[in-house]
């Protein structure tokens, strides 16, 4: 597939006025992140908040113009609302590995190779959050949002204010498994007011963009529309702070998850793998990838460990115990496992989650753990 003309798409942008300056849209600087690959097209239209609705005709006219250039299969735009001046100041933070052991975090930081300096640790948190949890995989298809989910719902099973963050630009999940319908609104201070499901406050990539669009995003792009969906989101007030807030990594160590873990103070990392053998390979990845930024391991959860038979024996699926193995080798914790349950599956597919039973009671031992460590 061809690469998409640049010149061809600012012109063709040019030729969209902006509805208050009455210039260009690229002229106006109404374009930010321009991606181009083969085939597809990408930016953002950043306005003030309460020009939104203003500028979503904008957006639509701009990908129906775009995806009619030719060599473009699919345009996508995604309108955000920025924030000039955060008038709720935030709350002091504390160091990013303060309540950890320094040796947990020097182990992680040789894990990463031990090359060159660890890059620079953020030092904020999300306002009013007091911890930020992020899960990540090496690889899709392990069930890391489903643990992402479970993990936030086990924490609020504890009596804990949690949130759930949905980053996974590759294929965001959370609003369909939780069948959550209504986008997040907008508060006086312009910051998203995230839907409540199941006791959880969530947002997702999937409130800006449909959830097949989102996987061309690419560097500024996702960087910014990931840090929009942490820092301007309503977590928490000053009277009622959110506990955690659960992070669903996009799967994979790529840039994307490299630039989210620096934009954020994340409290601690769980890394979700399979016990195949490459998906463990790929675990080790994540792990390291966390290391090289400096954020404390907290465990390895490992995820469809094994069916149960009809007469109650475990059918090995994928292998065994090789996560478990994997947090033996690089001396992290192993945080439990969780069996292949159609029952897990079909909640999801039916936005109704588990909170009783088995299942429940195995992501509420997980959620112990996590909070033991963070706490
Ligand atoms: P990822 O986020 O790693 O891509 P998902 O959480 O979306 O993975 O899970 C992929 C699919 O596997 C989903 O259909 C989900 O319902 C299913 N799934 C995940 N974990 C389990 C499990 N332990 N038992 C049964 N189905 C599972």
């Amino acid at each position: 597939m061809a690469q998409v003309d640049k010149e061809a798409v600012i012109t063709a942008l040019n030729g969209l006025k902006d509805p208050v300056s009455g210039e260009g849209l690229y002229a106006a600087g109404l374009v930010r992140g321009l991606v181009l690959s083969p085939g597809r097209v990408g930016f953002m239209i950043e306005v003030p908040s309460d020009r939104v609705t203003l500028y979503g005709p904008v957006r639509l006219e701009a990908e129906r113009l775009l995806s009619s250039l030719e060599g473009i299969q699919k345009a996508q735009v995604v309108l955000t609302a920025e924030v000039e001046n955060p008038s709720e100041p935030a709350p002091p933070r504390r160091p990013a590995t303060a309540r950890l052991a320094p040796q947990a975090v020097d182990q992680h930081a040789k894990g990463a190779g031990g090359k060159g300096k660890p890059a620079p640790v953020p030092t904020e948190r999300p306002a009013h959050v007091k911890y930020v949890v992020a899960v990540g995989s090496g690889k899709g298809g392990v069930g890391k949002s489903t643990v992402s989910l479970n993990l936030a719902l086990g924490l609020k099973a504890l009596g804990l204010k949690v949130g759930l963050l949905d980053a996974d630009i590759y294929g965001p999940s959370a609003p369909v498994m939780l069948g959550i319908t209504q986008p997040p609104t907008f508060n006086e201070h312009k910051h998203m007011v995230p839907p409540v499901a199941f006791g959880l406050k969530v947002n997702s990539v999937g409130f800006l963009v449909d959830a097949d669009q989102a996987m061309i995003w690419r560097g500024p792009m996702a960087s910014q529309a990931l840090t929009q969906l942490l820092t301007q989101t309503e977590w928490g007030t000053a009277e009622a702070p959110l506990d955690v807030l659960v992070v669903d990594l996009p799967p994979g160590t790529g840039d994307v998850q490299l630039t989210l873990t620096q934009k954020t103070l994340i409290d601690g990392a769980v890394v979700v793998s399979t016990p195949q053998e490459m998906a463990v390979i790929d675990a080790r990845r994540a792990v390291t990838l966390f290391g090289k930024t400096s954020i404390p391991v907290l465990g390895v959860v490992e995820n469809m460990a094994y069916l149960e038979g009809p007469s109650g024996e475990k059918i090995e699926v994928f292998g065994r115990g090789g996560a478990k193995a994997l947090a033996d080798g690089l001396g992290i914790t192993f945080l439990g496992e969780v069996p292949l349950d159609p029952a897990l599956r079909k909640a999801t597919d039916d936005a109704q989650p588990i909170q009783s039973g088995d299942v429940a009671e195995r992501f509420k031992a997980i959620a112990e753990k996590v909070w033991a460590k963070l706490g």
